[in-house]
């Protein structure tokens, strides 16, 4: 045994570098977990965990009953005589089914949902407990909002918040609890939650659709937003996770040097799903099935390791529920495969990032979906009303879309030529296109030749017959129209999709409010309505004519000619966020009664706060793992090569020496040259935060940490990177790309 060789076997029991080797073994060795299959059609057990229409019927008087659906359909309110009937009906079917508490459920301006269970149980004078449920706790209750981030709305001396039942969410059983899905908001009324406001623009989109769509027809009486959201992950074995210290505490992967090979063979998108991975899958939806969770797809992504669950869509508010109900059972049922879920946008560098496709639509109450062309020109009239008034609203609200979007994780997606780029811009397909470019020629009063009229086929208002080209996709385009919805693809996959259902909506009913008042004052003027409406229509398009974009949103070109349009292009996630508050916007949300400026101040309190929090946390785990994982590690293989050329030295001649010894020399020398850099920068990182965290104004300070800290983050890993590179693998502490990708 040579000197190398024995300090080798010393090192190579380095308790870290033998964490990783374990946790790799442990992973050789797992089985897929054997999933009970139900032997039931799925169709018997679906949604036996949620108080649905027909578990209602079954378990109300018919008069509460119709409450309920009344204020599903029509928003009515459930007086306190009603909830109290409701209560006792949803507390027996609860209990028959199990559960043992209940609690209010809401989505906070946290990255999660919150819930506090409370027992059915009281007390009664004799000392012994009865099971009890009243309207009243199911309708409204008080936690302590202090808790909970506000943004300075709530102060301290108003600590306290109301939840609120939403019955238009069907409570349900999870677990032993059962769940009432509320809202959240201040002693004061103001909206702490991500649900207040979905509900908010949600009822806004619906007035003012509803409104344009009974220029095509009378028997419109309300309009129901659509979501249908595609959830992409990663699945990582739970050995090898723990031991990554930086994938525990931030989500992703603060270091690592790319695998040689990952996805440059595209062989993992829609390729045969990994077993562990199917069990998981299954086991999965046999549980969001019974919460009724209309989970329709699963498949492989493009990343190794990762995958998407798409559902049937839903109505927006129930299907962001669902979306928020499913990332939480997702986490769940992982741990019982010995897997990890991650939600982070960009996990991996240099591999694809998981985002949360949004597929929005509008319907209205006689089931006519406003984004299908229709068979007739009447009903295409209608349809090209919606994607031009959509892209106008798109064209005039880029800033705030990307500002309901883009976060500190998600900033690493956009842009990254694999994901939306950081440009707003949308894609109609060629059909639709044609559409728009022979509506904007037509000209009023001009003479339209043969040719041109057998093009429109104008029966009335110029509007030919469409027909979509079902192949005719983008996936480069951030706002894609789909056939019979669009498509908002910039939405990260660790999200609520309340903020971008929000803004979506928010500027879709102001576009279509500032719509109709166009064309009512044509029709004032006498002209005809379809001839009104033409005329607006055409209008719109030549004014957001810069927005539409077919071609590849990935290119190199694409920035240059989206920056001739003076389309915006924006990367930092601080200047993003400053989109809300310019007073046009604040004027936005408050007409439209969605936030007022307190309420709007708060939450961009929050996500300027959220995105500190998340800069300041990587900043601190890279820099406790570089100075206490890395650098020893550095230093421990470069005192093994030290001692090997001092053997060298004392075997060898001179000149046998230097020739034998260059190339260690040279190891020895890089690897000093990271160690140094590496210490140096940490260093000077710190330095950042500390000048960073006395700034008190929230919107300098994350400026700072945008500008000042969040570089070093790329820089600090370069140097690590490169060391993974030339450290003896065995030295190694931390599980490699080509580890947590591709050992399963
Ligand atoms: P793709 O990956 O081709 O876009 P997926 O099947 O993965 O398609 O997901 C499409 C999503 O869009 C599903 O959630 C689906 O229910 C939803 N969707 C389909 N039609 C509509 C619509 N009219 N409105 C809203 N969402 C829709
Ligand atoms: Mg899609």
């Amino acid at each position: 045994m040579n000197i190398f060789e024995s300090e080798h076997k010393k090192l190579k029991n380095t308790i870290m570098a033998e964490f990783r080797f374990k946790a790799l073994e442990e992973v050789l060795n797992r089985k897929p977990v054997e999933v009970a299959r139900e032997d039931n059609l799925t169709s018997d057990y679906y949604a036996m965990y949620v108080f649905d229409r027909p578990k209602m019927k079954k378990y109300l008087s018919r008069e509460a009953y119709k409450a309920v659906v009344d204020a599903i359909e029509n928003g009515t309110t459930i007086d306190r005589k009603m909830a109290d009937q409701v209560a006792q009906g949803m507390k027996s079917w609860a209990m028959e089914n199990g559960a043992t508490h209940y609690t209010h459920w809401f989505h906070p301006l946290t990255d999660g949902t919150a819930e506090k269970h409370d027992a059915f149980i009281e007390l009664s004078s004799d000392g012994s407990v009865v099971e009890a449920f009243s309207g009243k706790l199911l309708a409204q209750q008080e936690p302590d909002a202090s808790s909970f981030p506000s943004g300075g709305i709530r102060q301290t001396f108003e600590a306290r918040g109301y939840t609120a039942w939403d019955p238009s969410s069907p409570a349900f059983i999870n677990g032993t609890t059962l769940t009432i899905p509320t809202i959240f908001i201040s002693y004061t009324g103001e909206a702490l939650d991500n649900k207040t406001p979905l509900l908010r623009a949600i009822h806004k989109v619906d007035k003012a659709a509803t409104d344009i769509a009974q220029y095509f027809d009378k028997n419109v009486s309300s309009v129901r937003t659509n979501l249908g959201w595609e959830q992409e992950y990663f699945l990582i074995d739970e050995a090898l996770f723990m031991a990554r210290p930086d994938l525990v505490l931030t989500g992703r992967t603060l270091m690592g040097h790319s695998s040689s090979k990952d996805q440059q063979l595209d062989d993992h998108y829609f390729s045969s799903i990994p077993s562990r991975a199917t069990a998981y899958m299954i086991d999965l939806e046999n549980e969001a099935y019974k919460l009724g969770i209309p989970l329709k797809t699963r498949h492989n992504e493009v990343a190794p390791n990762q995958f998407e669950f798409a559902p049937i869509f839903e109505e927006a508010n129930l299907a962001n529920d669902h979306n928020q109900m499913l990332m939480d059972l997702m986490k769940k049922v992982a741990r019982r495969h010995k897997f990890r879920v991650l939600f982070h946008e960009k996990p991996f560098a240099g591999i694809n990032g998981s985002g949360k496709h949004n597929n929005w639509s509008l319907t209205t109450n006689t089931g006519v979906n406003l984004y299908s062309p229709g068979k007739n020109p009447k009903s295409n009239l209608q349809f090209l009303t919606f994607v031009i008034n959509t892209l106008k609203a798109v064209y005039d609200n880029q800033d705030l879309l990307r500002a309901s979007i883009l976060t500190a994780a998600n900033s690493h997606r956009l842009g990254a030529n694999e994901a939306p780029p950081s440009i707003l811009s949308v894609f109609l397909g060629t059909e639709v296109s044609k559409m728009l470019d022979l509506m904007e020629e037509a000209v009023v009063d001009r003479k339209m030749t043969p040719d041109e009229k057998t093009a429109l086929k104008l029966n009335i208002g110029r509007i030919p017959e469409i027909i979509l080209d079902s192949t005719d996709r983008n996936r480069t385009s951030p706002f894609a129209f789909t056939g019979n919805r669009f498509e908002f693809r910039a939405v990260g996959s660790s999200a609520n999709n309340a903020p971008a259902m929000i803004v979506l909506n928010a500027i879709m009913a102001k576009q279509l409010i500032e719509f109709k008042a166009s064309v009512d004052a044509i029709i004032e003027k006498g002209i005809k309505k379809d001839e009104a409406i033409f005329q607006v229509l055409k209008d719109l398009i030549i004014n957001s004519k810069p927005i539409r974009f077919n071609g590849d949103g990935y290119s190199e070109e694409w920035v240059k000619e989206a920056a001739k349009r003076g389309l915006t292009n924006i990367k930092s996630v601080p200047e993003s966020l400053s989109a809300y508050l310019r007073d046009e916007n604040k004027k936005l949300f408050d007409e439209l009664g969605i936030f007022n400026e307190s309420e709007l101040e708060g939450r961009v309190e929050v996500e300027y706060e959220k995105f500190i929090m998340k800069i300041q946390i990587e900043a601190r785990v890279l820099g406790d793992l570089a100075t206490n994982h890395i650098v020893p590690t550095a230093v421990q293989y470069q005192t093994v090569l030290l001692e090997n050329v001092k053997n060298i030295k004392e075997v060898f001649s001179a000149e046998e020496f230097e020739e034998l010894a260059a190339a260690r020399k040279d190891l020895i020398r890089e690897i000093g040259g990271h160690i140094t850099a590496i210490k140096a920068k940490v260093k000077e990182m710190i330095e950042e935060r500390k000048k960073a965290n006395v700034i008190e104004n929230t919107v300098e300070k994350a400026e700072a940490y945008d500008k000042k800290v969040r570089p070093y983050l790329d820089d600090v890993r370069s140097h690590i990177d490169k060391l993974e590179l030339i450290v003896d693998n065995e030295l190694w502490p931390l599980p490699k790309y080509r580890e947590l990708l591709f050992v399963r």
